[in-house]
């Protein structure tokens, strides 16, 4: 990603190598995205359609989250808005003020989700580019993709390769330290070459090679707040109907992803190796999948925190290398795409970088800490009692930031943002909604509704979501229309 970004923008006056090692390879897993990669993809000029079918690519209207506040209970975090605002005030307090307000029995103004055109495309297993619904002011669907991830590596390493960057299948034996002022110098490879530079982005995943094991940089640790360190990933037959979202099922000690591709589902079982074994979460994974398993479940080790500092000396890590918050939200490409974005807004092109170095570092960590702390939310906020997992997640001291937030919410639905929080109003009500927080209160200023008109209002906006969805075709039709994989390997 970064090389093919830095090569679309800057071109022929930056000479970049791509160094990596196909007998390592890649982690291998991230397949599911956010609404944001539309603008890395703008970036490239790639078109939608190519892509995902060199991808063997899928359409992802949000996550659903099964079990996660109760057994038995499952919501989903939409992507898209979710009714429509009137006179500044959001629109959850007009549906709140309709509905019971403290327990879970759904009022007059039935449940939350009807009013989210992207949850009832994804129940419904419909998609279709639709910008805005015909004839109303009411925006259409809003996607992400899911994605092999394998073969985007290799899209973009070939995309890259395209517009001049110099790849090299090597293993880099040893980062090459300047004496003086500890820069990185250069990296000696396994066959005794060296490449030296004035810049080094360091995207060699957990190890952290040049970031951490050359320059100890030092690493936030988060497990206390998300203790999950553990996955287990295999991927299974695709199934059908071909849903356009991704499931996230909470089970004893984690939870487990599921995510839809052309060619088969990815599915993958993160936990918290504290609470359980490994054995035992393979166990869970494989009776949870929903079609027959194509490979042995592999093994990926985790600690969840974030580097200390992402832009070290002349040494920038991405990806893996500059932390792991949790794949439940599916925000690590998103983080490779925004430190890419703010990497070509700061690029140290002349001079002394200190002061860029500082903006760099205080804006990633911001960054970091706001999708921290949406993410201690969904195993916070629960209410799996007697169970030791989540009794620890409930009872656990959570960063104050989250408390201020949550409590914002209890008295009187409340929910605000600053511009650097990735998840905005809509994403927070859906998972402080979903996962069992209740407002005491609404706004006042609802109450100048009457509530025949409140209600009249209601009912006319979910009349039109409804109607809107059966209008769309299905997820799979439209995808063989428009981008099937060319060779589909439907097992
Ligand atoms: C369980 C799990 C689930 C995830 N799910 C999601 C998700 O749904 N959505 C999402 O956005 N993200 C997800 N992620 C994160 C996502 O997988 C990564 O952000 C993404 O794959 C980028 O990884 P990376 O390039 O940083 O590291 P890697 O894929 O590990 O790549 C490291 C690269 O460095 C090279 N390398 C390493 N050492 C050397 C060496 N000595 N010499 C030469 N080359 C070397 C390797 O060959 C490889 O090319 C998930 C992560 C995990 C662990």
């Amino acid at each position: 990603m970064t090389a093919a970004a830095l090569a679309k923008v800057l071109g022929p006056r930056l000479s970049i190598t791509l160094v990596e090692s196909s007998e390592i390879g890649i982690v291998g897993v991230g397949e599911a995205t956010i609404p944001a990669i539309a603008l890395f993809n703008k970036l490239l000029k790639i078109d939608e359609n190519d892509f995902l079918r060199q991808t063997q690519g899928t359409f992802k209207l949000g996550i659903e989250f099964v079990d996660w506040w109760e057994k038995g209970h499952a919501y989903m975090h939409a992507f898209g808005p979710i009714g429509r605002d009137l006179a500044y005030i959001p629109f959850h307090h007009y549906f709140f003020k309709g509905n019971a307000l403290r327990d879970h029995a759904q009022g007059t103004a039935g449940s939350l989700w009807d009013y989210s055109f992207n949850w009832l495309a994804a129940k419904q297993a419909r998609f279709t580019r639709v910008d805005r619904i015909a004839d109303t002011p009411l925006a259409g669907l809003t996607w992400a993709f899911h994605f092999d991830a394998s073969l985007y590596a290799a899209y973009l390493a070939r995309f890259a390769q395209g517009l001049g960057v110099r790849r090299v299948d090597a293993k880099i034996a040893e980062v090459l330290l300047e004496p003086e002022r500890g820069e990185v110098r250069a990296l000696r490879l396994d066959d005794g070459r060296e490449l030296a530079a004035d810049l080094f982005i360091d995207c060699t995943g957990f190890r952290g090679l040049l970031i951490e094991q050359a320059l100890h940089t030092g690493y936030e640790d988060w497990s206390n707040w998300l203790p999950c360190d553990r996955a287990l990933a295999v991927p299974s037959a695709r199934a059908s109907p071909l849903l356009p979202y991704t499931r996230s099922t909470a089970l004893e000690a984690g939870w487990q992803w599921r995510i839809p591709l052309q060619h088969r589902t990815g599915n993958g079982h993160v936990y918290c190796s504290a609470h359980t074994s490994d054995e035992r979460a393979r166990e869970l994974l494989l009776a949870n999948l929903d079609s027959q398993p194509l490979a042995e479940p592999r093994l990926i080790r985790f600690t969840t925190g974030r580097r200390k500092q992402l832009w070290n000396r002349n040494v920038i890590c991405m990806g893996l290398a500059s932390g792991f918050v949790e794949p439940l939200e599916s925000t690590a490409i998103h983080l490779i795409q925004v430190t890419i974005q703010r990497l070509i807004l700061l690029f140290p092109h002349r001079g002394d970088v200190e002061e860029r170095r500082r903006e760099f570092n205080r804006a990633s960590q911001v960054e970091y800490e706001y999708i921290r702390d949406f993410i201690i939310l969904h195993y916070h906020a629960n209410n799996r009692v007697g169970e030791p997992f989540w009794d620890a997640c409930r009872n656990m001291s959570i960063p104050d930031s989250l408390r201020h937030r949550i409590e914002m919410f209890r008295e009187t639905a409340g929910i605000f943002c600053a511009s650097e929080d990735l998840f905005q109003l809509t994403s927070w009500l859906q998972v402080l909604w979903g996962q069992g927080v209740r407002p005491q209160a609404t706004h006042p200023f609802v109450e100048a509704v009457a509530p025949h008109d409140r209600e009249g209002y209601l009912r006319d906006l979910r009349g039109l979501f409804a109607q809107a969805t059966r209008q769309l075709p299905s997820h799979a039709d439209f995808i063989a229309r428009h981008c099937a994989a060319a060779t589909p390997d439907v097992a």
